[in-house]
């Protein structure tokens, strides 16, 4: 696992260019993505082996305790977004645990796909320890009935969920979930505005808008509300879009001509069904599948935009009196992956620590993703946990060991 570590991190230009090259994100962040795939390899190889120790628990047997052991193969099911980053996350916790892993990646990710078994192989670990299957997804429920195969992991969207985990649950086996979501960003007069400002445009615009964990909802408190959308719709308004490999572009194409495609169409029917468009809103003209950065706000209960994922650098924009509100907003969706709150008030701190029905609740920062934190969701933003020692105890068997 350490010689993955080194051959991603002394080759890093190299695969940040077959990431950007295959689905658009900017050159400087697909060279953190692989950095960042360097950093979870090294995090497993340093902690799996104290994750996996025996877990010693006393009772009248002479001696008894949880044993870990690799459960054997495991199906991971990925999304194009992250192409490197999503692999790595599951692969790191779940070789270091002795397991073997098989990989359906996005069908428009296919360089990146065989880039990480090669990565693999090259790193030393026996031939067959990570595979990467070139395969449409009509193709994964046939693997997943396959007796060899043990348990899956899906990151992507809900239907795609829906399809493995119906599978798996008819063959009784272990799934992980990581799918959408609409994460709120709640700002309360106290929050440092600057920061907050920053934070929403980054935490909108990051990998082209295209991330699970993107702040989608943007829900303000009436007193600052003003000040906030004006600073927002003057950043939005001076994003650079454009060429992904050049250093100073700030938003990329869109991966696939559908994903902006569709983008665009929820747009459209939020603005007809009466949200107001405060800038973007088009499709820019010449070539690349490009989406010019758009906020939105007075966005109506049966608009897209309301109840939808939006997957592109659209901001929605929310107007509300009083914390309470602005939680019980941010828990109006079906989703529930991330959320974060600006204040500098402890006690509503802990309020959106209990309310909000979340994976995650980051305070003054963007949800972000670590190898220490455990990382996932709640209703339909899916089950199970990735990364910290729960990602990589989703896939052993915690064997009951009794000496009497
Ligand atoms: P997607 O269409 O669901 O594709 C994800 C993966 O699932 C691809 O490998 C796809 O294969 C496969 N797939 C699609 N339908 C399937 C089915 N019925 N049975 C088995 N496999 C199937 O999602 P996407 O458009 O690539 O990714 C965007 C979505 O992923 C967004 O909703 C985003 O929020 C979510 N996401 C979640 C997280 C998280 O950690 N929670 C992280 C990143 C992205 P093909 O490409 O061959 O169709």
């Amino acid at each position: 696992m350490l010689k993955a570590a080194d051959i991603l991190d002394s080759e890093t230009e190299k695969w940040a260019k077959l990431l950007t090259s295959e689905m658009g994100k900017t050159y400087k962040s697909a060279i953190a993505e692989v950095e960042k795939c360097a950093l979870v390899c090294r995090h497993y190889a340093d902690h799996a082996e104290n994750i996996m120790q025996d877990e010693i628990i006393e009772t009248e047997a002479s001696k008894s305790y949880v044993k870990h052991l690799p459960i054997g193969v495991v199906l991971a099911v990925m999304p194009w977004n992250f192409p490197f980053w999503q692999v790595f996350r599951f692969a790191a916790p779940a070789l270091m645990a002795g397991n073997v892993g098989l990989l359906k990646h996005a069908s428009n990710v296919p360089g990146s796909a065989l880039a990480i078994e090669e990565i693999f192989n090259r790193a030393g670990f026996e031939k067959g320890c990570f595979q990467t299957l070139l395969i449409g997804s009509e193709k994964v429920e046939a693997i997943l009935k396959d007796d060899r195969v043990r348990a899956a992991t899906l990151t992507g969207s809900e239907p795609a969920g829906r399809s493995v985990a119906a599978t798996c649950g008819s063959e009784i086996k272990t799934t992980v979930l990581e799918l959408g979501g609409s994460d709120a960003f709640i700002v309360m007069p106290s929050a440092d505005m600057e920061l907050a400002i920053d934070k929403a445009v980054t935490g909108r615009t990051m990998n082209n808008g295209q991330s699970c964990i993107a702040a989608k909802r943007f829900i303000i408190h009436a007193d600052i509300y003003n000040e906030f959308r004006d600073k927002m719709v003057a950043r939005f308004e001076n994003l650079k879009v454009g060429d992904p490999m050049d250093d100073d572009t700030d938003i990329g194409p869109l991966a696939v001509k559908q994903i902006r495609d569709e983008l665009d169409e929820q747009v459209t029917a939020s603005i007809k069904a009466g949200a107001a468009l405060l800038c973007g809103g088009n499709i820019p003209q010449g070539k690349g599948y490009f989406y010019t950065p758009t906020v939105l706000d007075d966005i109506p209960e049966n608009a897209p935009a309301f109840s939808e994922e939006l997957f592109g650098p659209v901001a929605s924009l929310y107007k509300v009196e009083s914390l309470e509100d602005a939680i019980k907003l941010a828990n109006a969706t079906r989703f529930g992956l991330g959320s974060a709150i600006m204040t500098q008030d402890e006690k509503e701190m802990e309020i959106a620590f209990r309310d909000l029905d979340a994976g995650s609740t980051f305070v003054n920062s963007n949800v972000a993703s670590d190898p220490r934190l455990p990382f996932g969701g709640v209703k339909s933003s899916g089950y199970g946990r990735e990364l910290s020692s729960d990602g990589l105890l989703e896939f052993v068997n915690r064997k009951t060991i009794s000496i009497n």
